[in-house]
């Protein structure tokens, strides 16, 4: 049960875990520069980098304060160390959100017409009515018509390959997962790397004008990973968009005599993402 087991702070931390980021990000996703490497392998570098980003938001928003008597709470020291001080991994977190959100609505008619049959009726119903009520929320249709144009990604010469890569990456980190040392980040990560590969899915290999004989089919599990995933992503955005500023505050007076790359920044980034220049933003 994913709600008895929120994503928070563990203690899993050291050699281990920064051997299963250090893996992820070195051999799936190498850091790129602009110009050395094609759309779409920066599309996974920030993919990943935002699913990195909203972790360290869940941990720092649900921290182990006080082992002795057992306080949890906001760890907003970290938030910052981890994730506010570092613009591109605020940019890279927004631009995860918004690309499963457009993976959604993408697939809005899929997902309204899934079945949700847990044998609990009241339940099922329930989802049915939620998952209605979030794709046909205007609000977040209007701040996600086309984040960007993810059809000319596969338009190219290399498309066939690049696809097979990418899925093979996906692959491997899924499988890196397995290797994550504790039960909960296990269980979160790779639900949240199937929720990501489940959205690349819909934007990348379904394109109902180009394949209609190829109508979108997912698993349930996939489903499920999604809609957790956007779950997740959209917490972490609420956190930084709320948090943020009074964070950076406190933060930034603390180091000012050592000051940080650049304090204030999140504010813009949201501003350029709702303003849907998204596209810009991935080829920068
Ligand atoms: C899949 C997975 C799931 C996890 N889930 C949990 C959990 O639920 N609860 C928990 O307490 N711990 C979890 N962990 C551990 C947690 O993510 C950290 O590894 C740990 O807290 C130690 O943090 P750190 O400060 O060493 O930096 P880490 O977060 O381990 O980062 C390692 C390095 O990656 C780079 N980096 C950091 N963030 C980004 C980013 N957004 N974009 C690009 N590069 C970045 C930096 O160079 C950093 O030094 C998980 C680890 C993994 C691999």
């Amino acid at each position: 049960n994913l709600q008895l087991n929120p994503e928070r702070y563990t203690g899993y931390a050291g050699p281990s875990a920064r051997r299963i980021w250090d893996a992820i990000y070195s051999e799936n996703c190498p850091k790129y520069s602009s110009g050395e490497i094609c759309q779409e392998k920066k599309v996974l570098y920030k993919l990943i980098s935002g699913l990195h980003s909203s972790i360290s938001v869940h941990i720092a928003a649900d921290y182990l304060l006080n082992e002795t008597s057992n306080q949890w709470g906001e760890n907003l020291e970290l938030m910052y160390n981890r994730v506010l001080r570092y613009p591109d991994r605020v940019r890279n977190l927004y631009f995860t959100f918004l690309f499963v959100l457009r993976a959604v609505t993408k697939a809005a008619d899929y997902l309204e017409q899934a079945e949700y049959d847990t044998g609990n009726h009241a339940e099922d119903l329930k989802a049915q009515s939620l998952m209605r009520q979030l794709l046909h929320n205007t609000k977040l249709q209007a701040a996600c018509p086309l984040p960007f144009d993810e059809a000319k990604f596969w338009h190219g010469q290399s498309g066939p390959e690049l696809k097979q890569q990418i899925q093979k990456q996906f692959r491997n980190i899924s499988a890196l997962m397995d290797c994550v040392g504790c039960e909960k980040c296990r269980l979160w990560g790779k639900l949240q790397v199937l929720g990501l590969g489940t959205a690349l899915k819909i934007l990348f290999s379904v394109d109902g004008q180009n394949q209609p004989d190829q109508p979108l089919q997912l698993q349930r599990n996939e489903v499920i990973a999604l809609v957790n995933l956007l779950n997740r992503l959209s917490e972490s955005v609420k956190f930084v968009h709320e948090m943020g500023p009074p964070i950076e505050k406190i933060m930034g007076e603390q180091v000012s005599e050592h000051p940080a790359p650049e304090i204030g920044s999140w504010q813009r980034i949201w501003e350029t993402l709702v303003g849907l220049r998204l596209g810009k933003l991935i080829s920068s």
